[in-house]
């Protein structure tokens, strides 16, 4: 055996990529709809970055991070997430002072040194958009509402938490948005010493991992992936964070303005996000049936990262989807993928001596900007037609000595089952506007 992938990571194969540029092209066109932009930043970046933003108890920097250092002795990480790279090149080139507040999107490659398996990947990809410059609770609600728009139109039913719908019993996923409020770094610290007061007696239970962030950050024992642990801190439901008045009416305006959008959440679960720059809103959709790794998206308020980053103090909102694990939801429930249409012409020629007129034909149609294709390889006119359908041209057209001593050709239409004969000279204006016609 010769090389292979390295652990963690995947190969798209051509039919694979078209499902994901589906799901691309959906987040693409509904970001810019709400008026996001994309930016697009390197996937190296320093080490600090991270160290500074996401936090030093955190899974990704005490265990995840692809951290090396370069010739130069530098420092570097590839990224394990996007937030902290957008808001340091918003700050770096200025875009606070340029555009205050900047609605970004981005989608590309993160790295995680995780254990790989059913939908936990060492390089996967990410769908985000950071919204950075105001504290509105309307740019909470918008991205919720952008999240749940672009899942829903890539094909994943949003689900009340409460009710299955007749999609969840179709056999098709059901989402759920989980919505809470971690509320300002004054609550934090209130609803830090309640909940440990709170998991103290079960403290020894805990796996070894919480109970070293029992002290430095008890919020990730409610984010851990441990079954035992999850019980312990599930065991007391509904949200263990303690809000100000400022903060609890911020999180009533998220909730009226989703609600009235129509968009269905549960706020009653027991979660934080993982990452210690949120405060406020924090959301994650979580789809039913993908076992233990199944929070599609997840995102929230990052009141301080701007200035912590070194920017001036600026409100910020985000989220980011897993494409890999929206892809695994999108599939299980699915029903199989319509095959794509037809499309664009093959040219079948029946002897060798006709592959250069065949090729100057291909070629005009191309330059037309129609899709065609043929054989270079001698292939008989029967393996040809197979390769046609194969392929999933929509038209065929063999070229033979008769057909040119004739001037006129054969054109198949695979999806109609019809045929026609047209002139040769007008081959490539008939094959073009036919293959036009039927193939967007
Ligand atoms: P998890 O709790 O599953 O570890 P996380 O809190 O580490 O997720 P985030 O940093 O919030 O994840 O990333 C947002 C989304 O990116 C997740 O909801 C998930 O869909 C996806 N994701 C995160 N880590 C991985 C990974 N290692 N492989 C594949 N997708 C991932
Ligand atoms: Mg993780």
């Amino acid at each position: 055996m010769g090389f292979q992938a390295v652990r963690g990571t995947t190969d798209l194969l051509p039919d694979e990529v078209a499902r994901w540029s589906a799901v691309e092209h959906t987040a693409r066109r509904l970001s810019r709809l709400y008026g996001y932009r994309e930016i697009r930043t390197p996937i190296i970046e320093e080490a600090g970055l991270f160290l500074r933003s996401v936090g030093e108890t955190t899974d990704i920097i005490q265990k995840e991070m692809f951290r090396f250092e370069d010739r130069g002795g530098h420092d570097l990480v590839l990224r394990p997430e996007a937030t902290a790279s957008v808001v340091r090149a918003y700050l770096e080139h200025h875009l606070h002072k340029t555009e205050g507040f900047a609605k970004l999107f981005y989608l590309g490659p993160m790295f995680r040194a995780e254990r790989p398996q059913a939908g936990r990947f060492r390089q996967f990809h990410q769908f985000g958009v950071e919204a950075i410059g105001s504290g509105s609770a309307w740019v909470d609600v918008e991205a919720i509402l952008l999240c749940a728009q672009i899942l829903r139109a890539c094909g994943l039913p949003a689900a009340l938490p409460s009710q299955p719908t007749g999609a969840a019993q179709a056999g098709v996923a059901g989402a759920t948005v989980w919505l809470a409020s971690m509320g300002c770094r004054a609550d934090q610290k209130r609803s830090a010493e309640a909940l440990r007061k709170r998991l103290s007696p079960h403290r020894a239970k805990l796996c070894k991992e919480c109970q070293a962030r029992f002290d430095k950050n008890v919020f990730r024992v409610l984010d851990c992936k441990n079954p035992s642990c999850r019980a312990i801190a599930w065991e007391t439901p509904g949200s263990p964070f303690l809000l100000c008045d400022a903060c609890a009416a911020h999180f009533d305006e998220v909730r009226r303005g989703v609600r009235e959008a129509g968009v269905a959440f549960d706020d009653t679960k027991v979660f934080a996000r993982g990452l210690d720059y949120y405060t406020r809103t924090v959301f994650e959709v979580r789809v039913q049936g993908l076992g233990a790794q199944d929070a599609v998206a997840a995102g929230g308020r990052y009141d301080h990262l701007v200035e912590e980053l070194g920017g001036p103090p600026l409100g910020a909102v985000g989220f980011a989807a897993g494409i890999e694990r929206l892809l695994m939801a999108l599939k299980q429930g699915a029903a199989e993928a319509p095959s794509p249409a037809r499309r664009g012409v093959y040219l079948a020629v029946a002897q060798a001596a006709l592959l250069g007129d065949g090729f100057r034909l291909v070629h005009r149609l191309r330059e037309r900007g129609v899709a065609a294709l043929m054989d270079y390889d001698g292939k008989s006119l029967k393996a040809q037609l197979r390769e046609a359908d194969k392929l999933g041209c929509r038209l065929v057209a063999i070229l033979g000595e008769a057909e040119r001593t004739q001037g006129a050709m054969t054109l198949k239409d695979l999806e109609q089952g019809s045929q026609q004969t047209v002139a040769l000279d007008a081959f490539v204006e008939e094959a073009a506007k036919q293959a036009k016609a039927t193939c967007h």
